[in-house]
């Protein structure tokens, strides 16, 4: 079971109530979830007295864990219940990744960088989240635990890669930004039979997904040199 420490609970309460409930967030069990995470354990010490601002903040690597209000909107989206199969791709150092879990989701996440997957392996143990974390290529998706019923992408794509969409389960959602490099809209896209519905929720700025079916490479890390 996660660790049910209440330090800082008071900053976690405030965010809730006025970053993401007075911005439109319902879903109760989402607003639950993230008072009860302990965001400030998934960031580097020197960034942790910023941990409940409503901004990204930067994780190293050249890589931020994402803004609270992005985190919840894209997990309202994701509509995920307990059970459920969730692949999220860019861990980062795993915030979004025990949200799902605090969701009570099978969760499975991608971090392409090595050294953010380790640390986020360690911390999520540590906190008592179970999530398998892989390290890889995650526009690729993972298919040994396929089919998904949400899939979560928390980097910034220049389009919707079609192994993603092959792994969601009938009625599985996915949540991805897609865009240019330096902004970006967010997608939710529902697979129901052979359709695929895409709603756009909001514009939103992620770092770039490095990939095969993302950004080439090259364009990392100069991008934000
Ligand atoms: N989900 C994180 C935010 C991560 S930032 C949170 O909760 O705070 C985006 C992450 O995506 C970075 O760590 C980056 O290394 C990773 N990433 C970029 N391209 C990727 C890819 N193709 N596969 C897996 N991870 C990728």
């Amino acid at each position: 079971m996660p660790n049910t420490s209440t330090a800082r609970e008071a900053e976690r309460l405030a965010m809730v109530e006025d970053q993401l409930r007075a911005r439109g967030i319902r879903d109760r069990r989402v607003l639950e979830a993230m008072t009860t995470v302990p965001r400030h354990e998934f960031m580097p010490v020197e960034q942790a007295p910023a941990a409940y601002e409503d901004r990204a903040l930067p994780i190293g690597e050249w890589e931020t864990i994402s803004q609270p209000y992005i985190v919840a909107l894209m997990t309202e989206g994701a509509a995920v219940r307990p059970g459920d199969r969730v692949l999220e791709i860019g861990t980062g150092l795993g915030y979004q990744a025990a949200v799902l879990a605090a969701l009570d989701a099978r969760v499975y996440t991608i971090e392409r960088n090595a050294q953010l997957a380790e640390q986020a392996r360690q911390k999520l143990s540590a906190l008592g989240y179970a999530v398998e974390v892989i390290t890889g290529d995650g526009t690729d998706g993972y298919r040994p635990a396929a089919p998904y019923d949400a899939i979560l992408v928390t980097a910034g794509a220049p389009r919707v890669p079609q192994a993603l969409v092959d792994q969601l389960a009938d009625g599985g959602r996915l949540v991805i930004p897609i865009g240019s490099r330096a902004l970006q809209q967010l997608h939710l896209l529902i697979k129901h039979g052979g359709e695929i519905l895409d709603r756009t929720l909001e514009a939103c700025q992620f770092v770039p997904l490095v990939g095969k079916q993302g950004w080439p490479q090259e364009y990392w890390p100069r991008f934000f040199g």
